[in-house]
């Protein structure tokens, strides 16, 4: 469609980022360019509207660039999902495995309740470890999962088959 086309040319590929073999999709191009940007709130702010949901999770860091706006438009709460240690209320926390090591991520319990019904957003979905994780914090919260929208997935990494158990059939959209 004529939103694909305008949202994927404002997409730069940068080789050997942040590693060398590494091709890493930079999307502060289209964060720059206003037609653009709106096109994808409106995008994901409609993604929203069809799935139901009630609360917007955003991924740090470009989670919270793309989830916010999305959130102001639907008319929706944002929560913020941060890397661990930087949140100052009570949280709860899902730790994930890397290629190499571990992660941890972590929300507010406050912030999701049961009824609650969540769609996450974030800029790139690559492996779905980060996205998967996600997914049990707003399970274990007692909230349900209305989805997953993010701007792109790259398919080759295979995080759709990752993250599809975790769905439990929830949408996963990738612009
Ligand atoms: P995953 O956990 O799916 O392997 O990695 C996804 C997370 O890493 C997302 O939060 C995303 O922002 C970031 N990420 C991984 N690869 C890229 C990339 O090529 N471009 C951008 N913008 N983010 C990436």
């Amino acid at each position: 469609s004529g939103v694909e086309e305008l949202l994927l040319s404002c997409i730069r590929d940068v080789p050997d980022h942040p590693e060398p073999g590494v091709v890493f999709k930079d999307i502060t191009p289209l964060l720059a360019d206003p037609a653009a940007f709106a096109a994808l709130t409106d995008a994901l702010a409609g993604i929203s509207v069809r799935t139901g949901a009630t609360k917007i999770v955003g991924l740090e860091a470009r989670g919270f660039i793309l989830g916010a706006p999305v959130a102001v438009r639907a008319g929706l709460g944002f929560i913020p999902v941060r890397k661990a240690g930087k949140l100052p209320g009570a949280t709860l926390s899902q730790a994930y495995d890397l290629e190499y090591g571990s992660a941890e991520i972590e929300v507010h319990a406050e912030d999701l309740n049961a009824g609650d019904r969540v769609l996450v957003v974030d800029d790139v979905l690559a492996t779905g470890g980060t996205a998967e994780a996600s997914l049990r914090l707003i399970r274990r919260a007692g909230a349900e999962v209305a989805g997953v929208a993010v701007l792109m997935e790259l398919g080759f990494l295979g995080g759709r088959a990752r993250l599809e158990p975790s769905l439990d059939g929830a949408p996963l959209e990738a612009l």
